[in-house]
């Protein structure tokens, strides 16, 4: 067993200063049980723990760190940006070429806002989309994530035309009144809905792949139905793709599908990889709606740390490795990863749904296929654990929850994959023997 005493000692005093430990609940792996690991250090496809245990990591900071940890040429750019100061809260040329980059790549989203997290990307979203067509319902799905603002801190109601109810203390009712909650990939409820409310509907928001509940795709049209029907009752479209952004392909999920499939968001979220892993994210779109923000209109939103050298230089840094051969090497490496663990879980007859999105992936430990949340949840999460600390034990890491989506890097080497799936091999048997 692999020795974890100082992220023990650690874990133990960060309870005296920080609720739970973390900075995010994740972290505290409390859905797998045992002891987070305390990280100090990162490299290529491998970080290493307080102990000094290193592991392959197949999360990769939740998606920002696709090129692998502490690239040269990042850290080269940010080294020499930082050393001209931190920040200025003024306006620097870095956020513009960023800006710039970001259209190139998604022609669709016409101007560019940044702010420091997905959620408040999310949240400025929602306030413009409101603003735009002067509505205040938003529909959500079940099991998507959008962040941690209030008014999408939501569960579904018991029927499609029921209120949100909110699902955390602290969040009033007042505050998630106006949104919907509807089951993914229900294209039944989705039209009801539209037929009943559409003229009160501000926007539709969803993540082009859900990847928040584990990995679910859409079923065929659906992205595109969505922006039918928003197109058609004169509300937004909201394609949250801070975690799809950049990693999907050059220009994401709509890049490589919703362009060549036909439609069109008339928002964007951005995060993650654009930040390549300092605190970054952005709230995009058509150029009619953008420009209602101030100080060109008048929806107000802002940020002291918004688009900062440093942030903007680790991003514009990581999006210059993210060319088409990255896309096509990472795509790979999911592949041989997924099909890989997914044969090592067959072998042993442990049942379960290898589910897969562009080169994003996970497994639910059920034998039907997942298809919305209500079926995720379903999932065998005392299996996912074992699954996980074996890996763990084996020098993977991967996301410490089995609602979570898996993340490769292109720093990933043939005996890192070797790694993975010996690991891999292993943790099927204590599956099937557990
Ligand atoms: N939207 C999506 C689709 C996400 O995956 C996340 C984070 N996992 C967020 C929004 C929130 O981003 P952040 O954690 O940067 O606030």
């Amino acid at each position: 067993m692999a020795t974890t005493s100082r992220s023990q000692i650690w874990h133990e005093r960060a309870q005296h200063s920080i609720p739970g430990g973390v900075s995010s609940p994740v972290r505290a792996f409390n859905s797998v049980g045992g002891t987070p690991r305390y990280f100090v250090k990162g490299e290529g496809s491998r970080i290493w723990d307080v102990d000094g245990n290193s592991y392959v990591d197949l999360v990769g900071s939740w998606g920002p760190m696709i090129a692998g940890h502490a690239h040269p040429e990042v850290v080269g750019r940010v080294r020499s940006t930082l050393e001209n100061s931190f920040s200025f809260g003024a306006a620097s040329p870095g956020e513009v070429e960023l800006a710039e980059e970001i259209i190139r790549r998604v022609p669709a989203c016409e101007r560019v806002r940044f702010v420091s997290s997905g959620t408040e990307a999310v949240m400025t979203a929602v306030r413009l989309a409101r603003a735009a067509t002067g509505r205040s319902l938003i529909v959500k799905f079940a099991g998507c994530y959008h962040g941690h603002s209030d008014a999408l801190l939501v569960q579904a109601g018991s029927g499609i035309a029921t209120l949100g109810l909110p699902n955390s203390p602290g969040v009033t009712v007042g505050q998630t009144q106006d949104t919907i909650v509807l089951p993914y990939n229900d294209v039944v409820a989705l039209d009801e809905l539209f037929s009943l409310r559409g003229d009160e509907i501000a926007a539709v928001i969803t993540e082009p792949t859900p990847a928040n509940m584990g990995v679910v795709p859409p079923v065929p049209g659906f992205n595109a139905l969505i922006a039918e029907l928003t197109s058609t009752h004169g509300a937004l479209f909201i394609l949250d793709e801070v975690m799809t952004g950049f990693r999907i392909s050059r220009g994401g999920w709509w890049g490589k599908y919703g362009q060549a499939e036909g439609w069109t968001p008339d928002l964007f979220t951005f995060g993650k990889v654009i930040g390549g892993g300092m605190p970054l994210a952005a709230v995009g779109g058509k150029a009619t709606v953008m420009n209602i923000l101030a100080p060109l209109g008048n929806v107000y939103q802002a940020g002291t740390l918004s688009g900062n050298p440093v942030a903007t230089a680790a991003g514009l840094s990581t999006l210059e490795l993210c060319d088409e051969e990255l896309y096509r090497r990472i795509d790979f490496l999911a592949e041989e990863i997924g099909q890989g663990i997914s044969s090592a879980l067959t072998e042993q007859s442990v049942a379960h749904s290898y589910q897969h999105a562009g080169n994003l992936f996970s497994f639910f430990f059920t034998p039907q296929g997942v298809e919305n949340f209500a079926q995720a949840q379903q999932q065998d999460t005392q299996a996912f654990s074992v699954f996980f600390h074996a890996l763990l034990e084996h020098g993977v890491s991967i996301p410490p929850s089995a609602f979570e989506a898996w993340f490769v890097s292109n720093a990933l080497s043939d005996a890192d994959v070797a790694q993975v799936l010996d690991a891999a091999r292993h943790a099927s048997r204590a599956v099937k023997d557990f």
